[in-house]
């Protein structure tokens, strides 16, 4: 595979000499540096990178050329070298432009001149962004790759799953690739369930269970130990900031995860109001880092388990899995979170995961190309995945119930929809049907203040309409309000109305359940914030919680 591009575009030749001299110094055996002089010339070369099919992992340019600005000349690139990560070098008067190039062209970062020391100023930033640049690069992958049909849920649901827990592999669609049909043909007898998941050495799976793929890529299933001081349920933003709290304040703690470690905020293409991330970071790279410093700080982190009931025993809580197994903790923290409402319309369930999609993921994207895409939602979430989406897709419709966007979707978000070219947002209007042979191709959508109904052709519908909780499991040994949110502190004697359940003289701590021992934090929780910043708030106060908790028993 030929290496991927780092373009450096600047009129100035001694700062352009520089800049590429930094970054061959440190990126060019792993990268091509591709050196221009002007805006126009570095157009020409990204047409003929994308003519050959040559991926570009990084643009560097200068702001002040005398015949197209740095931020015109980015802008122009982002359709020649989709994915690209964009870097804009300015002087300090030009600070209020690249900073409102962020939110205008999505710009990833703006450096300095001069950048020097290269080592603190220009390669922390560009490792960060090549990394990033990696991890959602479906080029590069790790020897795997999937064999499936393009419309099949399980493929859909390999494929995520893979992607959640940043293992890269290849897609390759039966349909369309004459490679998929030659290893199929090779490798898929008959009775071998699709899609088959062809590993590095060798090994072919067919139609793998979650537990059985982690298994054999060899990720971390099973806890090491029988008993913890803390057991956190869920490595969403909350479970792995309370990870990260417990380790570092001497806990003996382990995470338990069902699927992959972000939760929902691995599904954000770009987190832009968490503190300390001027230019955002995208959801999967905030989980990556997270899950990496609770693994440094000792946590122990056991993917693809679901947790099915939490079974009290004295002063300890038994923490049970679907097959009979359990671990056994002192003080456990439920950060399971909530997934996204599930469409009404008729025809949609069965569509699931075969062109109806709850939430997106950043991996998605890249499946749309060309394709005509419809989000339902009129939240943050929708606003984001329908900017995310139109890097890709032909057209993206946001199919919104109320009268206006501004009412529940951020002004930044908002201002930046209506002036892309390919979103186009349709008020008061429902999915009210959908149907397709083997895969989504039809939604029928009705005007809520016309009363007019219209069939329109679809492959693709996102949905992101509010959320319920993931407590089912709980069953009735702690408090849950009616919809299934977990109550804690003073809501535990305030609203239950089974109060007998709260058994001691003292009064719940802040995040504790009905249950002494257990809390909770993050969304989970009755009256949270939904947000990420709140989420790794509670998940590191919980940990707070479990001290002044331990000292009790
Ligand atoms: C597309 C999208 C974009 C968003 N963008 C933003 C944004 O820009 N800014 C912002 O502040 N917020 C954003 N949010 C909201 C934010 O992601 C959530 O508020 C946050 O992730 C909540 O964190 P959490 O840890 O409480 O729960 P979650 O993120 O929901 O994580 C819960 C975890 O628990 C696991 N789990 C569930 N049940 C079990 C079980 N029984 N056993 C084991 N594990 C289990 C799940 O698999 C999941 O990984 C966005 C959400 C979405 C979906």
């Amino acid at each position: 595979m030929s290496r991927a591009i780092i373009l450096t575009v600047d009129d100035d030749a001694a700062v352009s000499k520089a800049i590429t001299r930094d970054l061959r110094a440190r990126y060019g055996e792993r990268y091509r540096i591709v050196r221009s002089m002007s805006g126009a010339d570095a157009l020409a070369t990204l047409e003929e990178f994308q003519r050959r099919d040559q991926p570009v992992a990084l643009i560097v340019s200068d702001h002040r050329m005398p015949e197209m600005t740095g931020i015109d000349f980015l802008e122009r690139s982002i359709t020649l070298a989709s994915g690209a990560k964009l870097v804009l070098l300015t002087a300090y008067a030009d600070t209020d432009v690249a900073i409102k190039a962020i939110n205008d062209i999505g710009l990833d970062h703006y450096l300095m001149k001069p950048w020097a020391p290269p080592e603190e100023r220009l390669f922390p930033i560009v490792d960060d962004l090549l990394s990033d640049w990696e991890r959602s690069n479906d080029n590069r992958f790790d020897g795997i790759r999937i064999v499936g049909n393009r419309w099949s849920e399980r493929s859909y649901d390999t494929r995520m799953f893979l992607a959640r827990n940043h293992v890269h592999y290849q897609w390759l669609e039966l349909e369309r690739d004459p490679e998929a049909q030659r290893l199929h043909a090779l490798f898929g007898a008959p009775e071998r369930a699709l899609p088959l998941v062809l590993l590095s050495d060798g090994t072919v799976l067919d139609g793998p269970a979650p537990h059985e793929l982690a298994d054999a890529l060899g990720l971390h299933t099973r806890a090491e130990s029988t008993l913890y001081d803390l057991v956190v349920v869920g490595a969403g933003p909350a479970g792995l900031a309370a990870a990260v709290y417990g380790a570092s304040e001497g806990l003996h703690t382990a995470v338990i995860e069902r699927d992959a470690p972000g939760g929902q905020a691995a599904q954000s293409a770009r987190i832009e109001n968490y503190l300390g991330f001027p230019n955002g970071l995208s959801g999967s790279d905030l989980s990556q880092r997270a899950m990496m410093q609770a693994q440094r700080l000792g946590a122990e982190m056991v993917f693809a388990r679901s947790v099915d009931s939490l079974v009290q025993r004295g002063n300890v809580h038994a923490v049970c899995f679907a097959d009979g197994t359990e671990i056994e903790a002192r003080a456990v923290v439920i950060a399971t979170g909530v997934s996204y409402r599930r469409m009404g319309g008729e025809g949609l369930a069965e569509l699931t995961g075969r062109g109806v999609y709850y939430g997106a993921s950043a991996s998605d994207a890249r499946g749309t190309e060309g394709d005509d895409v419809y989000i339902v939602g009129a939240a943050n979430s929708a606003g984001q995945a329908a900017l995310h989406l139109a890097r890709f897709a032909r057209r993206v419709v946001i199919l919104a119930r109320g009268a206006s966007l501004t009412t529940s979707m951020s002004t930044y978000l908002v201002d930046r929809i209506v002036a892309a070219d390919n979103i186009e947002v349709r008020l008061q209007t429902e999915v009210v049907r959908g149907g397709g042979t083997d895969h989504l191709e039809w939604l029928e959508l009705v005007d809520v203040s016309t009363g007019q109904h219209e069939e329109v052709k679809a492959s693709f519908l996102y949905v992101f309409i509010g959320a319920s909780p993931h407590t089912d499991w709980l069953g009735d040994t702690i408090a849950r309000d009616e919809r299934g949110f977990i109550l804690t502190g003073p809501d535990v004697v305030n609203l239950d109305r089974d109060r007998w359940r709260w058994p001691h003289r003292r009064p719940p701590f802040l995040l504790e359940t009905s249950r002494p021992g257990v809390f909770a934090a993050g969304d989970v929780r009755l009256a949270s914030m939904k947000r990420v910043a709140s989420a790794v708030g509670e998940g590191s106060s919980a940990v707070s919680n479990v001290h002044l908790y331990l000292e009790t028993v």
